[in-house]
């Protein structure tokens, strides 16, 4: 279905040219975490602030391949603005895509024992993360895609 493979292209594209979010936020208030892919070279600084239980604005600056720098750019604009908790189900969900097809190795540890990842894409909607879907094709850049995801983590559970 290359139709379908050149409209992801096309967003993944965008985002790579375009990226949203970019900046920094004053720490405090905001948090702020950097994320490395010494495989790939991809660089991610996230600055998160927090508010009444939202993620009341996430920025971002790195540098890298299209595909870390295109998902940190897509992570901020699906997160933003969300409940914390919604944004912990989507970042389950990314993760749930990105590791069909992968055996054993999951990521840096710790994500062995994780949740219920079988439903996804059940009440998630991912929409145009779906872009990324391709990547599970090729192992080596999973980590690209989910260097910017693995380092929301850590901040959202800094800054709760
Ligand atoms: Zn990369």
């Amino acid at each position: 279905m290359p139709g379908l493979e050149d409209l992801y292209r096309e967003i993944i594209l965008d985002h790579y040219r375009h990226p949203r979010n970019r900046g920094e936020l004053p720490v405090p208030p905001a948090h702020t975490e950097t994320g490395y892919n010494p495989l790939c070279g991809d660089e991610i600084t996230l600055y998160l602030r927090v508010e009444d239980g939202m993620v009341a604005d996430l920025t971002l600056t790195g540098q890298g391949c299209s595909i870390s720098q295109a998902s940190a750019s897509m992570m901020s604009t699906a997160v933003k603005g969300k409940p914390i908790e919604e944004a912990h189900q989507i970042v389950r969900a990314f993760k749930a895509m990105m590791s069909l097809h992968v055996d054993g190795t999951g990521g840096e540890g710790g994500v062995q024992g994780e949740e219920t990842t079988r439903s996804g894409n059940g009440q998630v909607k991912l929409g145009d993360l779906e872009a990324l879907r391709g990547v599970v094709k090729f192992p080596i850049r999973i980590k690209c895609a989910t260097l910017s995801w693995n380092t929301l983590i850590q901040l959202l559970d800094e800054a709760a």
